[in-house]
């Protein structure tokens, strides 16, 4: 089965960096419009979009917008509709995280993982839904985590931001099963990234470790595999995901953590 990519576009939250990135990466190989989006002014986000670009297929666009305020997360998916005409391919990837005791832990953080990863894919999906459902034919992919499905210590937002997100997903998947629209959750255990590499020193700080000490004792002891996830393997499924071949994956969890969750 060959699928028809010309003139379909995929929105992917957060492709400035990271797992975002490669997806976004990935579907402009697979010759997609892709809209790119990150908190980056345009000429920050430039290099990213030069990588995009790099990939063939038509030109990436960039879009702006701080996804932790919820009206601007509706107007992004509304400006990508007025740019383009259509979302069929919507990613939900940006995220962030905040490592600290419960106790200690900021009610501005709280607040912020919420909106970024939450109430994002909320307000995305809500205003990308309509026109999917008009096609017949739409895909939608949340970057979840391993901590969708379990928890770690310090990460209160973030592991009850990612549960949320399955949650949704699963959601959604049932309300949009026989419109031709599919919605998944992709769950990475760690992933070498700027997200990650920016937590070591907090890890270190609520665990009174070395950060040499928190990479193998905290973040990779979880993972069998020893390994970090590398952004593209988490790009390839969510590729496979866009595919017509994978119209009957929905509402699913999708591990891609080295082993974790099998424990
Ligand atoms: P990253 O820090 O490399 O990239 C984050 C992206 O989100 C950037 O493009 C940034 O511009 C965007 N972003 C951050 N705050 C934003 C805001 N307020 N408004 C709009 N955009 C904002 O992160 P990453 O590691 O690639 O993570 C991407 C996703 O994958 C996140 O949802 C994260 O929770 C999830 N994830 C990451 C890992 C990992 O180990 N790296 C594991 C599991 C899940």
């Amino acid at each position: 089965m060959s699928d028809d990519v010309a003139g379909k576009v995929a929105l992917v939250t957060g492709s400035t960096s990271g797992i975002g990135l490669a997806i976004a990466c990935r579907l402009a190989r697979a010759g997609f419009q892709v809209a790119a989006h990150g908190l980056e002014s345009a000429a920050d986000a430039q290099e990213a979009l030069d990588r995009i670009g790099a990939e063939g297929g038509p030109a990436p666009v960039y879009f702006h917008a701080d996804l932790s305020r919820s009206e601007e997360s509706h107007d992004l998916t509304k400006a990508v509709i007025d740019r383009f005409g259509r979302i069929d391919i919507l990613v939900n990837n940006a995220g962030i995280q905040k490592v600290a005791a419960i106790d200690n832990f900021a009610q501005e953080d709280w607040d912020r993982i919420i909106a970024v990863s939450l109430d994002s894919a909320f307000q995305t999906i809500r205003t990308a839904l309509p026109g999917m459902k008009k096609r017949g034919w739409g895909r939608i992919v949340n970057i979840a985590s391993a901590h969708g499905l379990r928890a770690s210590p310090f990460k209160s937002a973030y592991v009850a931001t990612k549960h949320a997100v399955v949650g949704l997903t699963k959601t959604v998947a049932l309300e949009v099963a026989e419109a031709g629209i599919t919605c998944n959750a992709i769950c990475p255990g760690y992933v070498w990234t700027p997200l990650v590499a920016a937590q070591v020193a907090d890890q270190a700080r609520v665990h009174g470790m070395s950060e040499e000490d928190v990479v193998r004792k905290v973040m990779l002891a979880p993972q069998p595999t020893r390994k970090f996830v590398q952004p593209e393997e988490v790009a390839e499924l969510a590729h496979y995901l866009t595919q017509e071949l994978a119209r009957s994956i929905t509402g699913a969890a999708l591990s891609i953590d080295g082993g974790w969750t099998a424990k």
